[in-house]
């Protein structure tokens, strides 16, 4: 059973990567192709981090990312986002400042990092390196060159967004005591049944 849900958001230009992302993190699949209306709202994935059973919300979008139709309701309750380009496609990273200043407008309090996918293709670079982690640089996000094909820093590209978002719910008090937590089930189910037979 899980202790606590971390809803994480895969943000970033048609055809980067992010269902091939998510499916190969959660599933260990690949596909040489996916269709944009595959559909799924997310994906779960139980990720064991401190001694706690996290359940990963993993949000992908079904085409929308196309036509800038995200809704806000896509981002609500979120803890983190995956920003993703491709690092053979010059547009979809100059994309990510787009959806950075999109994704702060609802909500200026998730955690963020970014991610370069297909480092696979190095020989078909098109964004260099060193240029974007200046920009991290700038703007304080942790950079990953990922490959969804073949499985390159897609763990340590989850375990630091899982890092930060429970880092910042440790600090707001909202990791409960697993031992007190359940306690308290126990002690809720008591009053129930009390409830029950006085009334
Ligand atoms: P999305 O539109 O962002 O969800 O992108 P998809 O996951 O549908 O991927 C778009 C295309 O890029 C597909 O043909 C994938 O097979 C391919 N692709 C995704 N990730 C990688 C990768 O890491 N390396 C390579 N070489 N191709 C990838
Ligand atoms: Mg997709």
């Amino acid at each position: 059973m899980a202790d606590i849900i971390f809803k994480i958001l895969l943000v970033g230009d048609a055809s980067v990567g992010k269902t091939s992302l998510m499916l190969k993190f959660v599933d260990n699949h690949f596909e040489n192709s996916y269709s944009s209306t595959i559909g799924l709202d997310y994906q779960t994935k139980i990720y064991n981090y401190k001694g706690y059973n996290i359940k990963l919300q993993i949000w992908d979008t079904a085409g929308q990312e196309r036509f800038h139709s995200i809704t806000s309701n896509f981002f609500h309750n979120a803890d983190g986002i995956l920003f993703i380009y491709d690092i053979t496609n010059r547009n979809s990273f100059e994309g990510i400042k787009n959806w950075m200043k999109e994704s702060e407008e609802i909500d200026n309090s998730l955690q963020k990092i970014l991610l370069g996918n297909k480092c696979d293709l190095n020989d078909s670079r098109d964004v260099q390196k060193e240029e974007v982690e200046k920009f991290c640089n700038e703007n304080n996000i942790d950079l990953f060159e990922t490959s969804a094909k073949d499985n390159i820093n897609l763990e340590e590209a989850f375990k630091r967004i899982i890092e930060l978002v429970f880092k910042t719910k440790e600090a707001q008090n909202l990791l409960k005591n697993k031992d007190l937590s359940s306690s308290l089930i126990i002690n809720d189910n008591i009053k129930k049944n009390n409830n029950a037979k006085c009334c």
